[in-house]
Formats: structure tokens, sequence, C-alpha cells
């Protein structure tokens, strides 16, 4: 992103009248680190954070794959809105409430594959949500990592439509969730309930192009990958520093 483009991010969002902020957690505010639980929010990143928060007639939500004590841990310190497990939980003004309704039937059908997976790729591991289940592979060698990555996700197709699941291919982790969860229905729902002139969302990963794309016809939503790689972004950013950068320049 170059300097015109802050510049004019700042000038819109100056403007407008109502702002919504969207960022995403790990690999957006954070690095991605290999345990999950050690991913901190940096401090000067929380200071540029709770500014923003402060910020009137500006909404801003955390939206993560996280589940939602695992999120609420690094963020309890912000009065800040949260969307956890890719949209199927949402904290506002401080309250958590589900987003969908679920049978957890499907896990029992899931949970045996990814046992299986798990024990073929050595420092992988299961991770149970409440409305998902996540394999992740951040500390497998890399190949190895892959190829079981490859080969979950072919073992799953064969189970995954008869219980209306899908599957999220994201950096070092497969997600099994329902078809009605992922951050694109998530904010589409924001934007059913509120009309917003002036949108900012950041993520960094597989999960985040759905938000990306629901924004493609929005004139006034300012989407940004961060990292490398493929994207329905307009724009990008290429380190968590950059992202503290932006978002200080708006919280100013
Ligand atoms: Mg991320």
């Amino acid at each position: 992103m170059d300097n015109i483009t802050e510049a004019e991010i700042k000038e819109k969002f100056r403007s407008a009248k109502n702002r919504l902020v969207l960022l995403d957690y790990d690999g957006t505010l954070v690095n991605h680190t290999p345990l999950p639980e050690t991913a901190i929010l940096p401090e000067h990143m929380s200071d540029i954070i709770i500014k923003l928060v402060d910020n009137p007639q500006t909404k801003i939500f955390i939206i993560t794959g996280r589940g939602r004590s695992d999120i609420d841990k690094f963020l309890d310190h912000i009065p800040i809105n949260i969307i956890a497990e890719h949209g199927a939980m949402i904290k506002l003004e401080g309250v958590w409430k589900n987003q969908i309704i679920n049978n957890f039937s499907w896990k029992k059908a899931i949970l045996p594959v990814l046992k299986q997976i798990t024990d073929a790729c050595p420092e992988s591991y299961v991770e149970e949500k409440y409305f998902s289940l996540a394999w992740h592979y951040r500390n497998v060698d890399a190949d190895l990592g892959y190829s079981c990555s490859r080969e979950l996700i072919h073992l799953l197709k064969g189970i995954i439509h008869s219980y209306n699941l899908r599957i999220l291919d994201g950096n070092k982790v497969v997600e099994i969730l329902t078809n009605e969860t992922g951050k694109g229905s998530a904010v589409k729902k924001l934007f059913e309930q509120q009309a917003y002139d002036f949108v900012l969302s950041i993520g960094d990963d597989a999960t985040d192009e759905e938000m990306f794309e629901f924004f493609l016809n929005h004139q006034n939503a300012f989407t940004v990958k961060v990292g490398t790689g493929p994207t329905h972004a307009r724009y990008r950013l290429k380190s968590i520093n950059e992202v503290a950068s932006l978002l200080n320049k708006l919280s100013g």
C-alpha cells in the first residue's frame, strides 16, 4: 500500500459518519506463533486499538476463527466487539451470543478422521471448538504437514456433504465447520443490521477472503490482505508492523 492510498483511507475515515473496522487477529494483529496460546497482543498494537475503540461513530470488531474464551483471554482489557469461531459467536458490548444453531452429531463422524491423520503426522493436534473442529499442523515438518493436510481434505470430502459441513483450508490449519458459518456470512449479517459509509477490513488468511469477496461491490470498503498470496482484497500490507502503522494513522 502506497502513501497516496493511506492518505485516501485516512481522509475517507475522517469524513465518514458510520465506520466499520473488521480486524482479523492471528497473522494480522499478532504474528503466528508455534503455540496459539502465546499469541499475545503486542503492547503498542493494544494501545492503538484502545485509541481506535474510543473513536466515536466507529464500530470495531475483531473477527477471528478462535474460540470465544481463547480470544477473550487476549482482549479482556479492551472493550471491543468480537466475532469468534468464524462468525458462529458474537460479543457485543460485553455480551456473548451464539449466531447459529447447531447439532453436534457431525463431530462424532469427523473426529476419528482427524485422529487418524494426527497419528500419521506427529506434532499435529486437534482443537475442538464449540461449533467447529480444527486440525493444526504449524509445528509439523512443512512437507509432511502439507501432504497430511491434502490427505485429510481428501478424506473429509467423502463425509462432509451428508452433514452440511465445509472445509476451511487455512494457514497450517484445516478446519471443519457448518455451511452457515464463515466470515463472509458474519459480515453480511452486520450489514443487514446497519449501513456503514466506511469499511476497513484486514486479514491474512483464506477465511478472510470471504470478507474481501463480500466487499467487492462496496465502493466505500477498503479491503487489505496482509502478506503474499492471491487475494480478493483491493490492497496489501507486508506485515503486522504495517497494519499497526495504518491503524495508528486512523486512530490519531
Ligand atoms: Mg489470520
